[in-house]
Protein backbone atom coordinates (compact mmCIF):
# COMPACT_ATOMS: atom_id res chain seq x y z
CA UNK A 1 0.00 0.00 0.00
CA UNK A 2 1.24 3.45 -0.77
CA UNK A 3 0.12 6.72 -0.01
CA UNK A 4 -1.56 7.01 -3.11
CA UNK A 5 -3.92 3.81 -2.43
CA UNK A 6 -5.05 5.06 0.93
CA UNK A 7 -8.42 4.06 1.48
CA UNK A 8 -11.07 6.52 3.88
CA UNK A 9 -11.38 3.69 6.46
CA UNK A 10 -6.91 2.92 6.67
CA UNK A 11 -5.18 3.37 9.81
CA UNK A 12 -1.94 3.79 10.61
CA UNK A 13 0.40 2.63 13.48
CA UNK A 14 3.94 4.84 14.26
CA UNK A 15 7.08 3.63 15.73
CA UNK A 16 7.60 5.91 19.11
CA UNK A 17 7.33 9.78 18.27
CA UNK A 18 8.08 12.43 20.76
CA UNK A 19 6.71 16.03 20.40
CA UNK A 20 8.33 19.46 21.17
CA UNK A 21 6.43 21.04 23.80
CA UNK A 22 5.82 24.49 22.48
CA UNK A 23 6.35 25.79 18.55
CA UNK A 24 9.20 27.59 17.25
CA UNK A 25 9.24 31.59 16.66
CA UNK A 26 7.55 30.29 13.23
CA UNK A 27 4.79 28.42 14.83
CA UNK A 28 6.29 24.62 13.98
CA UNK A 29 6.75 21.66 15.97
CA UNK A 30 9.46 19.68 15.99
CA UNK A 31 8.94 15.79 16.18
CA UNK A 32 11.65 13.17 16.55
CA UNK A 33 11.68 9.48 16.66
CA UNK A 34 13.05 8.11 19.97
CA UNK A 35 14.84 5.00 18.80
CA UNK A 36 16.53 7.14 15.67
CA UNK A 37 17.45 10.37 14.91
CA UNK A 38 14.61 11.15 11.85
CA UNK A 39 13.09 14.74 12.71
CA UNK A 40 10.52 16.53 11.70
CA UNK A 41 8.58 19.82 11.46
CA UNK A 42 4.86 20.10 11.31
CA UNK A 43 2.45 23.35 11.52
CA UNK A 44 -0.95 23.86 11.31
CA UNK A 45 -3.32 21.45 10.60
CA UNK A 46 -0.78 19.04 10.29
CA UNK A 47 -0.18 18.93 13.74
CA UNK A 48 -4.03 17.77 14.34
CA UNK A 49 -3.81 15.36 11.78
CA UNK A 50 -0.49 13.24 13.19
CA UNK A 51 -2.20 13.36 16.83
CA UNK A 52 -5.43 12.08 15.28
CA UNK A 53 -3.40 9.44 13.17
CA UNK A 54 -1.59 8.45 16.22
CA UNK A 55 -4.24 7.71 18.55
CA UNK A 56 -5.54 5.46 15.89
CA UNK A 57 -8.23 7.37 14.06
CA UNK A 58 -8.79 6.51 9.84
CA UNK A 59 -7.30 8.30 6.90
CA UNK A 60 -11.36 9.40 5.87
CA UNK A 61 -11.92 10.36 9.43
CA UNK A 62 -9.02 12.90 9.99
CA UNK A 63 -9.74 14.47 6.88
CA UNK A 64 -13.64 15.18 7.60
CA UNK A 65 -12.81 16.26 11.09
CA UNK A 66 -10.47 18.26 9.67
CA UNK A 67 -11.78 19.60 6.48
CA UNK A 68 -8.72 18.97 4.47
CA UNK A 69 -8.51 17.96 0.75
CA UNK A 70 -7.55 14.00 0.25
CA UNK A 71 -4.07 15.31 -1.61
CA UNK A 72 -3.34 17.35 1.27
CA UNK A 73 -3.87 14.60 3.46
CA UNK A 74 -1.97 12.18 1.02
CA UNK A 75 1.15 14.50 1.11
CA UNK A 76 1.48 14.62 4.64
CA UNK A 77 1.49 10.97 4.91
CA UNK A 78 4.16 10.50 2.36
CA UNK A 79 5.91 12.98 4.00
CA UNK A 80 5.51 11.12 7.36
CA UNK A 81 6.72 7.93 5.76
CA UNK A 82 9.66 9.51 4.21
CA UNK A 83 10.75 10.80 7.40
CA UNK A 84 10.89 7.16 8.92
CA UNK A 85 7.41 7.70 11.26
CA UNK A 86 5.30 5.30 9.59
CA UNK A 87 5.03 1.75 11.25
CA UNK A 88 2.31 0.15 9.33
CA UNK A 89 -0.18 1.22 6.97
CA UNK A 90 -3.61 -0.34 6.56
CA UNK A 91 -2.43 -3.26 8.74
CA UNK A 92 0.61 -3.57 6.29
CA UNK A 93 3.94 -3.39 8.11
CA UNK A 94 6.91 -0.93 6.16
CA UNK A 95 9.78 -1.98 5.51
CA UNK A 96 12.42 0.05 8.26
CA UNK A 97 15.13 2.40 6.52
CA UNK A 98 16.09 4.37 9.51
CA UNK A 99 19.02 4.06 11.47
CA UNK A 100 19.19 3.45 14.85
CA UNK A 101 21.23 5.31 17.67
CA UNK A 102 22.82 3.80 20.75
CA UNK A 103 22.86 7.40 23.02
CA UNK A 104 25.31 6.58 26.14
CA UNK A 105 23.34 6.60 29.61
CA UNK A 106 20.03 6.41 28.01
CA UNK A 107 18.10 5.59 30.90
CA UNK A 108 19.54 8.37 33.12
CA UNK A 109 16.71 10.66 34.47
CA UNK A 110 17.55 14.23 33.01
CA UNK A 111 16.19 15.69 35.78
CA UNK A 112 19.10 14.53 38.05
CA UNK A 113 21.50 16.41 35.80
CA UNK A 114 19.13 20.09 36.08
CA UNK A 115 21.17 21.62 38.62
CA UNK A 116 23.54 21.89 35.80
CA UNK A 117 21.18 24.53 33.79
CA UNK A 118 20.42 26.35 37.05
CA UNK A 119 21.39 30.46 36.61
CA UNK A 120 23.74 31.40 39.62
CA UNK A 121 25.89 28.41 38.29
CA UNK A 122 26.37 29.68 34.87
CA UNK A 123 26.29 33.09 35.66
CA UNK A 124 29.16 32.25 38.81
CA UNK A 125 31.31 30.01 36.02
CA UNK A 126 31.02 32.97 33.79
CA UNK A 127 32.87 35.40 36.33
CA UNK A 128 35.42 33.04 37.14
CA UNK A 129 36.42 33.00 33.77
CA UNK A 130 35.92 36.62 33.00
CA UNK A 131 38.75 37.23 36.49
CA UNK A 132 40.75 34.40 34.86
CA UNK A 133 41.12 36.79 31.82
CA UNK A 134 41.38 40.06 34.14
CA UNK A 135 44.31 38.29 36.19
CA UNK A 136 46.25 37.23 33.23
CA UNK A 137 46.18 40.49 31.54
CA UNK A 138 47.73 41.48 34.84
CA UNK A 139 50.15 38.60 34.83
CA UNK A 140 50.82 38.00 31.36
CA UNK A 141 53.78 35.61 32.29
CA UNK A 142 51.32 33.20 33.88
CA UNK A 143 50.46 32.20 30.41
CA UNK A 144 52.28 29.57 28.20
CA UNK A 145 54.19 30.56 24.98
CA UNK A 146 54.86 27.69 22.38
CA UNK A 147 58.39 27.31 23.80
CA UNK A 148 56.05 25.33 26.46
CA UNK A 149 55.62 22.63 24.24
CA UNK A 150 59.63 21.38 25.31
CA UNK A 151 59.69 21.91 28.72
CA UNK A 152 61.99 19.25 29.40
CA UNK A 153 65.51 18.49 27.91
CA UNK A 154 64.02 14.70 27.52
CA UNK A 155 61.61 15.06 24.85
CA UNK A 156 60.25 11.61 25.41
CA UNK A 157 58.17 13.49 28.74
CA UNK A 158 57.72 16.25 26.37
CA UNK A 159 55.82 14.46 24.09
CA UNK A 160 54.08 12.21 26.23
CA UNK A 161 53.06 15.60 28.23
CA UNK A 162 51.07 16.94 25.12
CA UNK A 163 49.71 13.39 24.53
CA UNK A 164 48.03 13.27 27.79
CA UNK A 165 47.09 16.86 28.37
CA UNK A 166 45.73 17.24 25.37
CA UNK A 167 43.02 13.36 25.88
CA UNK A 168 42.32 15.00 29.21
CA UNK A 169 41.35 18.00 27.71
CA UNK A 170 39.65 16.99 24.65
CA UNK A 171 38.14 14.33 27.20
CA UNK A 172 36.87 17.08 29.68
CA UNK A 173 35.03 18.70 26.42
CA UNK A 174 33.25 16.21 24.91
CA UNK A 175 31.78 14.97 28.56
CA UNK A 176 30.43 18.52 29.17
CA UNK A 177 29.00 18.23 26.43
CA UNK A 178 27.51 14.98 26.41
CA UNK A 179 26.52 15.89 30.44
CA UNK A 180 24.40 18.91 29.26
CA UNK A 181 23.21 17.22 26.50
CA UNK A 182 21.71 15.02 29.16
CA UNK A 183 20.69 17.70 30.99
CA UNK A 184 18.58 19.22 28.64
CA UNK A 185 16.81 16.27 27.83
CA UNK A 186 17.89 14.92 24.87
CA UNK A 187 20.52 12.13 24.10
CA UNK A 188 24.51 11.66 22.93
CA UNK A 189 27.07 9.62 22.90
CA UNK A 190 30.90 10.30 22.10
CA UNK A 191 32.95 8.98 19.00
CA UNK A 192 36.55 8.38 19.61
CA UNK A 193 37.97 8.77 16.52
CA UNK A 194 36.47 11.29 13.37
CA UNK A 195 38.23 14.21 11.43
CA UNK A 196 37.68 17.56 10.56
CA UNK A 197 39.92 18.01 7.57
CA UNK A 198 43.27 17.02 8.67
CA UNK A 199 42.48 16.99 12.14
CA UNK A 200 41.51 13.97 14.21
CA UNK A 201 39.06 15.31 17.09
CA UNK A 202 36.38 13.29 19.32
CA UNK A 203 32.83 14.09 18.69
CA UNK A 204 29.76 14.58 20.69
CA UNK A 205 27.19 12.85 18.66
CA UNK A 206 23.49 14.43 19.61
CA UNK A 207 20.32 13.15 19.05
CA UNK A 208 16.81 14.94 19.56
CA UNK A 209 18.26 18.17 20.26
CA UNK A 210 15.24 19.66 18.00
CA UNK A 211 13.03 19.22 20.74
CA UNK A 212 15.41 21.76 22.81
CA UNK A 213 14.56 25.19 23.16
CA UNK A 214 17.44 27.46 21.78
CA UNK A 215 18.99 29.00 24.01
CA UNK A 216 19.21 25.31 25.87
CA UNK A 217 21.23 24.26 22.79
CA UNK A 218 23.67 27.40 22.44
CA UNK A 219 24.42 26.05 26.12
CA UNK A 220 24.82 22.09 25.00
CA UNK A 221 27.29 23.48 22.33
CA UNK A 222 29.47 25.57 24.41
CA UNK A 223 29.57 24.00 27.34
CA UNK A 224 32.71 22.11 25.96
CA UNK A 225 34.40 25.19 25.82
CA UNK A 226 32.94 27.15 29.06
CA UNK A 227 34.25 23.98 31.03
CA UNK A 228 37.73 24.67 29.33
CA UNK A 229 38.03 28.23 30.10
CA UNK A 230 36.93 27.28 33.73
CA UNK A 231 40.09 25.38 33.90
CA UNK A 232 42.37 27.69 32.49
CA UNK A 233 41.50 30.31 35.31
CA UNK A 234 41.37 27.80 37.77
CA UNK A 235 45.33 27.22 36.55
CA UNK A 236 45.67 30.93 36.27
CA UNK A 237 44.68 31.41 39.65
CA UNK A 238 46.53 28.28 41.54
CA UNK A 239 49.27 30.14 39.43
CA UNK A 240 48.54 33.37 41.52
CA UNK A 241 48.40 31.85 45.14
CA UNK A 242 51.72 29.85 44.86
CA UNK A 243 53.53 33.22 44.08
CA UNK A 244 51.61 34.98 46.78
CA UNK A 245 52.07 32.27 49.24
CA UNK A 246 54.90 31.21 47.91
CA UNK A 247 54.44 27.51 47.13
CA UNK A 248 56.49 25.54 44.74
CA UNK A 249 54.29 23.41 42.61
CA UNK A 250 57.10 22.15 40.54
CA UNK A 251 56.18 19.13 37.99
CA UNK A 252 52.50 20.59 38.36
CA UNK A 253 53.57 24.02 37.27
CA UNK A 254 55.00 22.69 33.72
CA UNK A 255 51.97 20.28 32.81
CA UNK A 256 49.44 22.80 33.58
CA UNK A 257 51.20 25.30 31.01
CA UNK A 258 51.33 22.87 28.84
CA UNK A 259 47.49 22.03 29.48
CA UNK A 260 46.93 26.07 29.14
CA UNK A 261 48.66 26.36 25.66
CA UNK A 262 47.24 23.11 24.66
CA UNK A 263 43.43 24.35 25.38
CA UNK A 264 43.75 27.87 23.92
CA UNK A 265 45.09 26.34 20.57
CA UNK A 266 41.86 23.75 20.85
CA UNK A 267 39.66 26.74 21.51
CA UNK A 268 41.11 29.03 18.97
CA UNK A 269 40.51 25.95 16.54
CA UNK A 270 36.54 26.63 17.94
CA UNK A 271 36.80 29.72 15.79
CA UNK A 272 37.27 27.65 12.40
CA UNK A 273 33.68 27.91 11.02
CA UNK A 274 33.95 25.64 8.36
CA UNK A 275 35.19 22.41 10.10
CA UNK A 276 31.66 21.83 11.98
CA UNK A 277 32.37 23.28 14.92
CA UNK A 278 30.88 24.49 18.14
CA UNK A 279 30.79 27.48 17.07
CA UNK A 280 29.64 26.51 13.59
CA UNK A 281 26.62 24.90 15.55
CA UNK A 282 25.42 28.29 17.02
CA UNK A 283 26.01 29.98 13.79
CA UNK A 284 23.72 27.32 11.85
CA UNK A 285 21.04 27.18 14.80
CA UNK A 286 21.26 31.24 15.07
CA UNK A 287 20.67 31.24 11.33
CA UNK A 288 18.02 28.44 11.47
CA UNK A 289 19.72 26.63 8.62
CA UNK A 290 20.05 23.24 10.23
CA UNK A 291 21.68 21.49 6.97
CA UNK A 292 23.85 24.54 6.04
CA UNK A 293 27.39 22.31 6.24
CA UNK A 294 25.74 19.66 4.11
CA UNK A 295 23.59 22.14 1.72
CA UNK A 296 27.46 24.24 1.19
CA UNK A 297 29.27 21.23 0.80
CA UNK A 298 27.02 20.28 -2.25
CA UNK A 299 26.98 23.93 -3.67
CA UNK A 300 30.36 23.51 -3.29
CA UNK A 301 30.98 20.30 -4.86
CA UNK A 302 28.47 20.95 -7.63
CA UNK A 303 30.46 24.49 -8.46
CA UNK A 304 33.65 22.07 -8.60
CA UNK A 305 32.25 19.71 -10.70
CA UNK A 306 31.86 22.63 -13.45
CA UNK A 307 35.08 23.74 -13.01
CA UNK A 308 36.89 23.23 -16.90
CA UNK A 309 40.51 22.58 -16.36
CA UNK A 310 42.90 20.00 -17.82
CA UNK A 311 46.30 21.16 -15.36
CA UNK A 312 44.61 21.15 -11.96
CA UNK A 313 42.46 18.23 -12.86
CA UNK A 314 44.17 16.02 -9.93
CA UNK A 315 43.21 19.15 -7.54
CA UNK A 316 39.92 18.66 -8.76
CA UNK A 317 39.60 15.49 -8.44
CA UNK A 318 40.99 15.44 -4.31
CA UNK A 319 38.94 18.66 -4.07
CA UNK A 320 35.40 16.86 -5.47
CA UNK A 321 35.84 13.90 -3.15
CA UNK A 322 36.20 15.99 -0.60
CA UNK A 323 33.35 17.76 -0.69
CA UNK A 324 30.50 16.05 -2.97
CA UNK A 325 29.27 12.49 -2.53
CA UNK A 326 26.23 10.52 -2.59
CA UNK A 327 25.26 11.03 0.95
CA UNK A 328 25.76 14.85 0.77
CA UNK A 329 23.23 14.79 -2.07
CA UNK A 330 21.12 12.65 -0.57
CA UNK A 331 21.42 14.37 2.94
CA UNK A 332 21.24 18.08 1.38
CA UNK A 333 18.01 20.31 1.23
CA UNK A 334 16.98 20.07 -2.61
CA UNK A 335 17.85 23.45 -4.68
CA UNK A 336 14.25 24.45 -5.24
CA UNK A 337 13.19 24.48 -1.85
CA UNK A 338 16.28 26.29 -0.82
CA UNK A 339 14.65 29.98 0.21
CA UNK A 340 16.73 33.18 -0.53
CA UNK A 341 17.44 33.98 2.91
CA UNK A 342 18.71 30.43 3.00
CA UNK A 343 21.25 30.92 -0.59
CA UNK A 344 22.59 33.98 0.81
CA UNK A 345 23.48 31.37 4.05
CA UNK A 346 25.07 28.55 2.07
CA UNK A 347 27.19 31.72 0.06
CA UNK A 348 28.58 33.77 2.99
CA UNK A 349 29.29 30.27 4.79
CA UNK A 350 30.99 29.31 2.10
CA UNK A 351 33.75 31.66 2.17
CA UNK A 352 33.90 31.30 5.98
CA UNK A 353 34.54 27.77 5.05
CA UNK A 354 37.28 28.78 2.58
CA UNK A 355 39.03 31.39 5.07
CA UNK A 356 38.54 28.23 7.75
CA UNK A 357 40.33 26.10 5.48
CA UNK A 358 43.13 28.50 5.02
CA UNK A 359 43.52 28.97 8.37
CA UNK A 360 43.35 25.42 9.04
CA UNK A 361 46.31 24.58 6.99
CA UNK A 362 48.07 27.77 8.39
CA UNK A 363 48.34 26.11 11.76
CA UNK A 364 49.07 22.69 10.53
CA UNK A 365 52.42 24.09 8.42
CA UNK A 366 53.30 27.11 10.98
CA UNK A 367 52.83 24.92 14.42
CA UNK A 368 52.05 21.46 14.23
CA UNK A 369 54.24 20.11 11.51
CA UNK A 370 57.50 21.77 12.66
CA UNK A 371 56.46 20.55 16.30
CA UNK A 372 56.07 17.34 15.20
CA UNK A 373 58.82 16.95 12.09
CA UNK A 374 61.15 18.09 15.24
CA UNK A 375 59.89 15.49 17.30
CA UNK A 376 60.15 12.55 14.45
CA UNK A 377 63.86 13.87 13.71
CA UNK A 378 65.36 13.70 17.26
CA UNK A 379 63.11 10.63 17.81
CA UNK A 380 64.89 9.00 15.24
CA UNK A 381 67.94 10.23 16.33
CA UNK A 382 67.29 8.77 19.95
CA UNK A 383 66.41 5.89 18.21
CA UNK A 384 69.58 5.10 16.22
CA UNK A 385 71.99 6.33 18.90
CA UNK A 386 69.71 3.28 21.64
CA UNK A 387 70.17 0.84 18.60
CA UNK A 388 73.92 1.33 18.73
CA UNK A 389 74.61 1.17 22.29
CA UNK A 390 72.00 -1.86 22.31
CA UNK A 391 69.94 -0.03 25.08
CA UNK A 392 66.18 -1.34 24.56
CA UNK A 393 64.50 0.92 27.61
CA UNK A 394 65.66 3.78 25.35
CA UNK A 395 64.50 2.41 22.15
CA UNK A 396 61.26 1.67 23.30
CA UNK A 397 60.95 5.22 24.66
CA UNK A 398 62.25 6.57 21.47
CA UNK A 399 59.83 4.48 19.47
CA UNK A 400 56.84 5.42 21.35
CA UNK A 401 57.84 9.00 21.35
CA UNK A 402 57.73 8.69 17.93
CA UNK A 403 54.16 6.80 18.07
CA UNK A 404 53.07 9.45 19.79
CA UNK A 405 53.90 12.26 17.36
CA UNK A 406 52.49 9.89 14.76
CA UNK A 407 49.15 8.69 15.71
CA UNK A 408 47.23 12.09 14.76
CA UNK A 409 48.34 11.78 11.68
CA UNK A 410 48.08 7.74 11.17
CA UNK A 411 44.58 8.59 12.72
CA UNK A 412 42.92 11.02 9.92
CA UNK A 413 44.76 8.70 6.97
CA UNK A 414 43.09 5.94 8.21
CA UNK A 415 39.21 7.54 8.68
CA UNK A 416 39.85 9.47 5.65
CA UNK A 417 40.94 6.06 3.87
CA UNK A 418 37.75 4.51 5.41
CA UNK A 419 35.67 7.41 4.41
CA UNK A 420 36.19 6.92 0.63
CA UNK A 421 36.19 3.57 0.79
CA UNK A 422 32.38 4.06 1.83
CA UNK A 423 32.06 6.55 -0.95
CA UNK A 424 31.75 9.27 1.77
CA UNK A 425 33.09 12.94 1.22
CA UNK A 426 35.95 13.22 3.30
CA UNK A 427 35.81 16.30 4.89
ZN1 LIG B 1 32.81 20.84 21.23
Amino acid sequence: MTPETLLPDTVLTFYPIQRSSWPDETGYYAYTRLDTDDSMLLDGWRVQALALLQTGVSVGDVQAALGVAEEELQELVAFLIDGHFVQSLGGELLPDAAEPIRPWLAQLPPERLTWLLSKPLLVGLSLFVASGLVLSLRHPNYLPSLANFFWTEDLFWAVVAIFVVDLVSTALHEAAHFITTKAVGAQARIRFFDNRFLDLVMVTEHYHLILVPKPLRYYVYLSGMLIQLVLISGLLWLYWLAETLGWDLGLWHTLGQVFILVTLLGLLWQFNLFLETDLYNVLADFTGHQNLYINTKKRIGERLAQWQTSHWRWLQTILLKAFLSEDVVAQADEEHHLTTRERRHIHHYALLLGCGLFMSLLSLLLVQLPRDLFFLWKGGQLAGAALWRQEGLALGKALLMMLLTLYPYLGVGLIIFAKLRRRQSYL
